[in-house]
């Protein structure tokens, strides 16, 4: 390709507009060709001898350099398809997005521009991209227009920021008498990022749930009376607008209440659930989610981005600006009207989210995007409850947003043991099957088999299947404990 120039002039790296048109095509070929096939890949690639492939795979530095397609064959054919098919319609496992193109393509262009985008004034237009891309989510849930925000890599990282912001806020100095809440089902990048943001786990309350899995309010109320006797200043509690485990909404309206009363910060965790809130006919359910001080999104989930795309929305911008402002003596000063995201977050030189989801946005449009996400809701409704006429299935959790919890009984299974190691098989079983892939999990003493419906490429057709294997397998398996 480029071969003669380079030997004549190794210092140069620069190719010429013919090359790089010929390596971009390439690409491009090889990546819609993928998606394309997507749909009959297996759910989960091949993983014999994995181990042995990921040691031969061990390289020493390249001392010179290699063509691309040499480099594109084995990415392309043996080490991507070798993976979770997280990108395909049957990821129906852990919480699915699948990664619109017009990501891949915004991205391909902030690369190859390769503009600052982490100070206002190094690339004022394409910032008030970002903004208006953050200042739309903020519209959507319905936060006040004082709110401020930022994108991340994803929902741990907005934990991160949220729990130093009232950290900062509310605690000062006196880190070590301060408390957090969190249910026993909230995710558990919450503790991470309390322990990343100073706050021990010796400091973390786990809260109980009631049968739905929503954290119990009067059991919150009694442990913050409780570290209030003990001289300790309790300063944060999260709720969340959909677990990972069961899809359960915490009762938020009560939550903001109490946090109301005690003077305590209200985070809601809406990585998985948040855009439900785009929805209308999901907004009462989703009702005291605006009431929040600060909110984790996930893009690369429910906006379907690909990952490493996620946002924090916190209701007092300038408790955020607060905890990130900072100066130094060789940057340009700083203005006060425009959104600058040195000042809003913890980066300075950084990638550009903001144009994978303002070009991704504005290439669809939000009625797109709620008919994907009613949609995705109204799959998971009808599998669940396709699903709970199966004999030997028992729905643990009904779909509030588009993910439910069930799990197998029967006579042959009559101790808990014997039921989760069936459920834990008949997930193992579908997905083996190949057209979809299920992830379960623990949940108490239980062991839940789940259904997350969160890719726009799951239609209805990946659903039915979904359910006939579920129900084949499921038959299998009552057959095999009755012997
Ligand atoms: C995915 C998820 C997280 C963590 O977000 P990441 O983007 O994976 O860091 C937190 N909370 C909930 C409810 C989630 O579903």
């Amino acid at each position: 390709m480029a071969g003669g120039e380079v030997k004549k002039d190794p210092a140069n790296l620069e190719l010429s507009p013919a090359a790089m048109q010929a390596m971009g095509e390439e690409v491009v070929r090889r990546a819609t060709h993928y998606m394309q096939a997507l749909a009959d890949m297996p759910s989960v690639g091949d993983y014999t001898g994995i181990e042995a492939l990921c040691r031969a795979m061990r390289e020493k530095t390249p001392e010179e350099g290699s063509p691309l397609e040499s480099l594109l064959d084995p990415l392309f054919e043996e080490w991507i398809p070798r993976s979770f098919n997280a990108a395909g319609p049957g990821y129906l496992g852990y919480i699915p997005a699948g990664g619109v193109y017009t990501a891949a393509l915004a991205d391909f262009i902030s690369d190859a521009t390769n503009r600052y985008t982490g100070v206002w004034n190094a690339a004022p237009a394409l910032v008030q991209l970002e903004a208006n891309a953050l200042d739309w989510m903020r519209d959507w849930m319905e936060f006040p227009p004082e709110a401020r925000g930022l994108f991340t890599t994803g929902g741990s990282m907005a934990m991160f920021n949220a729990i130093a912001c009232a950290r900062e806020r509310l605690l000062g100095n006196a880190i070590r008498a301060g408390t957090l809440y969190v249910s026993s089902q909230s995710h558990h990048s919450i503790v991470k990022a309390a322990k990343l943001a100073g706050i021990a786990h010796d400091r973390v309350r786990l809260i109980d749930v009631d049968a739905s899995f929503c954290m119990r309010v009067d059991a919150l109320e009694r442990a913050i009376a409780a570290d209030r006797r003990a001289g300790l200043k309790p300063f944060m509690v999260f709720s969340t607008a959909g677990t990972t485990n069961t899809g359960a909404v915490d009762p938020m309206d009560e939550v903001a209440d109490l946090a109301a009363r005690e003077d305590l910060w209200h985070h809601v965790d809406g990585a998985y659930g948040g855009f439900f809130h785009m929805v209308p006919k999901l907004r009462p359910l989703l009702g005291g989610l605006p009431r929040a001080d600060s909110l984790t999104l996930d893009p690369h989930k429910g906006l379907f981005l690909p990952f490493g795309t996620g946002a924090l929305l916190v209701r007092e911008g300038e408790a955020l600006r607060a905890l990130h402002s900072s100066t130094a003596g060789y940057l340009p000063e700083k203005q006060d009207e425009f959104y600058d995201p040195q000042q809003y977050g913890p980066d300075l030189s950084r990638d550009f989210p903001g144009l994978r989801i303002w070009l991704t946005l504005k290439f669809y449009g939000a009625a797109r995007y709620r008919a994907a996400l009613g949609e995705k809701r109204e799959l998971a409704v009808h599998a669940a409850e396709e699903i709970a006429k199966i004999p030997g299935i028992v729905l643990d959790a009904p779909p509030q947003l588009s993910l439910f919890a069930f799990h197998l009984e029967s006579k042959g299974l009559n101790t808990i043991e014997a039921q989760n190691a069936a459920t834990r098989k008949l997930m193992q079983r579908v997905t083996q099957r190949g057209k979809v892939m299920l992830t379960g999990a623990m949940v108490g003493e239980r062991y839940l088999g789940r259904v997350c419906v969160l890719s726009f490429r799951t239609r209805s057709d990946r659903i039915e299947t979904c359910v006939r294997h579920i129900a084949e397998e499921t038959a299998a398996l009552l057959a095999e404990a009755a012997r």
